[in-house]
């Protein structure tokens, strides 16, 4: 016979008071799991993790939540969340029980060199801190001072990633084009945490976040451009709690606003299909669907096709919630089914606007052997490329 388990509402408390406090208000009705894209995709994580009885144990406080594939499943993607009947916010759930195991020290082993990157260098790219400016080399970008408009804050992943760094390039000659006032502080950034949180290691994250408040206020900065929709979630949605209050944009957003009055336009020709993939944290989470459509439309020639699953039904890449440092083997990543959807609907290009989206959609187009029938591209590259 199984061994009965005990019902630990000590447990259940502590992760309550750990932020899950919409706990319970779950009814079990499932539709979270039944929406989730881990049904989309066949596997071990796919078979292990259910969203639905991860809350149930969490409520009950049962063993079962913080085994591996279970806790660290969650691409942190919201459709489960924007369509809860109850309105449960199971994003901080989930963070809530991560942080249960976090907290008391326990990491898997793939996180572990990660989070120690963050500790010692302020990112989670094994880079050193006096390094993330490196990319700059060459470039003259304008350093932030009390009478710029805008501090751009570039992602880590773009600060040291050579693949990435060509989105930050692109985005700075984007703003230059426009005439925006902006610059960066760059070497004394620390990461967001915005992973770092829903990865369930609070601690970590309230250093990061403080620390970068503390230099953002002392530099006068009020309005920050974002490179990343990650980025842009932890200054709207987490830094207030800490005292962090500034006006927030990604650069897809003040470019849209930008060419909707007038003042940026392109002239280039590009005969091409392309197809928008919605990342989640533009997307459902800060909802910013119209104006990356407008511009890819405002490029002479440019033909806008939608996917399958477009705007709030938008299928997430598995880059968020930590996920990006998740190994999937080939045939079970949320990516290829985004891949597939763009093949089939006849895209040269599928393009979106986040640093983690460009790695899971280029490693699963790679995957599929796709590269020589679609190309996936930045958002900001391919309007730098318009001209
Ligand atoms: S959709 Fe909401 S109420 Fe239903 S099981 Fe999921 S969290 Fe609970
Ligand atoms: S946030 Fe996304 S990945 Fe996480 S449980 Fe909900 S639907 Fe699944």
């Amino acid at each position: 016979m199984d061994e009965i388990k005990n019902v630990s509402l000590e447990m259940r408390d502590y992760i309550v008071s750990s932020g899950a406090e919409t706990l319970n208000w779950c009814m079990q009705c499932g539709l979270c799991t039944s929406l989730c894209p881990w049904r989309l995709v066949p596997g071990e994580v796919s078979e292990a993790f259910n969203i639905r009885k991860m809350q149930r144990l969490g409520q009950l406080g049962l063993e079962g939540f913080e085994e591996e594939e279970v806790l660290f499943a969650c691409a942190t993607c919201g459709m489960c969340q924007n369509n809860c009947p109850r309105k449960v916010e199971i994003i901080d759930n989930v963070r809530s029980m991560r942080n249960t195991t976090v907290g008391a020290g326990f990491l898997p082993g793939h996180l572990r060199p990660i989070m120690g990157s963050v500790h010692a260098n302020g990112n989670p790219w094994s880079g050193a801190q006096e390094k993330r400016a490196e990319w700059q080399e060459g470039m003259d970008v304008p350093a932030f001072s009390a009478d710029t408009e805008y501090l751009l804050f570039v992602c880590c992943t773009s600060c040291y990633d050579p693949r990435s760094q060509k989105i930050a390039k692109s985005v700075i000659d984007l703003l230059r084009k426009a005439g925006v006032s902006f610059g960066v502080l760059t070497a004394e950034e620390n990461c967001c945490g915005e992973t770092v949180r829903k990865l369930g290691d609070e601690e970590l994250f309230q250093k990061l976040a403080g620390s970068n408040i503390k230099l953002f206020q002392g530099k006068g900065v009020k309005k920050i451009i974002t490179t990343s929709p990650h980025c842009l979630f932890a200054f709207k949605e987490d830094y207030p709690e800490l005292g962090g209050e500034f006006e927030v944009v990604h650069y897809s957003e003040l470019l849209g606003s930008l060419l909707r009055d007038g003042k940026l336009t392109f002239s280039g020709e590009l005969q091409k299909r392309v197809a928008f993939h919605d990342p989640c944290y533009l997307g459902r989470h800060n909802q910013v669907y119209d104006q990356p459509r407008e511009l890819l439309q405002a490029v002479p020639g440019v033909e806008l096709v939608e996917l399958s699953r477009a705007r709030g039904k938008s299928l997430c890449c598995a880059g968020g919630g930590g996920r990006i440092w998740a190994e999937a083997p080939v045939g079970e990543r949320f990516g290829e089914l985004r891949i597939a959807d763009a093949v089939e609907n006849k895209a040269d290009i599928l393009v979106t606007a986040c640093p983690y989206c460009i790695i899971m959609l280029e490693d699963a187009c790679l995957g599929l052997e796709k590269q020589e029938v679609l190309q996936v591209m930045e958002m900001s590259e391919l309007l730098t490329a318009a001209g």
